[in-house]
């Protein structure tokens, strides 16, 4: 399977499907990566708070791919944020990944109630200058936040990694990343597992002879988004990866669009979590 890449604004190609490892036990992690890159995955989502950078360092260093085609995304934690803690955190991560860069860094949460992810911003610029985070970027901003973190130091995030999934589309936020060029990565791209029983995704997993996690991997791809399903299930973490041969149509995109809503999160909500 070749996976397309995504362009970021900083020139950089970064993989449309990868591999998220949330929930992934560090002794989990060396053997579970391993699946997803034999399968053909190249990018890996962990992040610090995960607790298993160590065992997917360990499967990224045993992979028989080199790290140049592979790409590593981690995440500073809540309780890091702010200029020099920002970037001893990132020290750590790196030593536990066992690299000497990442491709993507990205601040986890804006923290409601503080504003220190504007420093934390600007430790990230820094960690790009020095090339140890080729691109970096944020999760579960909203537009305050982009706003603020693009006027104060002109760096535009390369990424926002968001929930979004057919039931919280993240329309708003999406256009603001359009206008500003950044690209937008899907977390719980399957609703967490609690979208794989839906009625109308069913029915068009039935029309395709499909499954219903591939008919929304494939919504997430048709959409220009970059997604990272996450599996323990060898032949779930390979049924994932498998979307690149089939297409919606334009009726099956907007029986899609029609499950929309409001109150369609599965998780936190970034205007009150921290
Ligand atoms: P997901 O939408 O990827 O769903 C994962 C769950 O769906 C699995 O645990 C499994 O139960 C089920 N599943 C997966 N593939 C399946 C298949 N083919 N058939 C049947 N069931 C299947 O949810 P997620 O893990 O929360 O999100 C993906 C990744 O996004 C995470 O692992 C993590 O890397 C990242 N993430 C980031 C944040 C953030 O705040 N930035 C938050 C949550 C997740």
């Amino acid at each position: 399977t070749t996976v397309p890449t995504i362009r970021l604004n900083d020139g950089n190609a970064m993989p449309q499907l990868g591999f998220g490892v949330w929930r992934v036990t560090n002794e989990q992690a060396e053997s579970v990566v391993a699946e997803a890159v034999r399968a053909g995955y190249r990018s890996i989502d962990t992040a610090s708070i995960y607790g298993n950078e160590e065992g997917v360092g360990h499967a990224i260093r045993a992979a028989s791919v080199s790290r140049e085609e592979l790409f590593i995304t981690t995440k500073v934690w809540n309780d890091r944020q702010g200029y020099d803690s920002t970037l001893r955190a990132f020290d750590e991560s790196l030593s536990r990944l066992g690299l000497d860069f990442v491709d993507l860094y990205l601040i986890h949460w804006p923290v409601a109630g503080s504003e220190a992810y504007r420093d934390t911003w600007r430790a990230l610029v820094r960690l790009r200058q020095e090339g140890r985070a080729r691109s970096i970027g944020v999760s579960n901003f909203m537009v305050e936040h982009l706003q603020r973190v693009i006027d104060e130091t002109g760096v535009t995030p390369a990424v926002n990694q968001i929930e979004l999934h057919p039931r919280f589309q993240q329309k708003e936020l999406r256009a603001f990343h359009a206008r500003h060029g950044i690209a937008t990565e899907s977390w719980g791209p399957l609703g967490q597992g609690t979208l794989l029983d839906d009625q109308e995704i069913t029915a068009l997993a039935r029309k395709h002879g499909r499954t219903p996690a591939q008919i929304i991997l494939r919504w997430h791809m048709d959409c220009g988004l970059i997604a990272i399903p996450k599996s323990v299930t060898p032949s779930r973490i390979r049924e994932n990866l498998d979307v690149f041969g089939f297409r919606l149509d334009a009726d099956d995109m907007r029986v899609i669009e029609g499950l929309d809503r409001a109150s369609g999160r599965v998780g936190p909500d970034p205007a009150v979590f921290g």
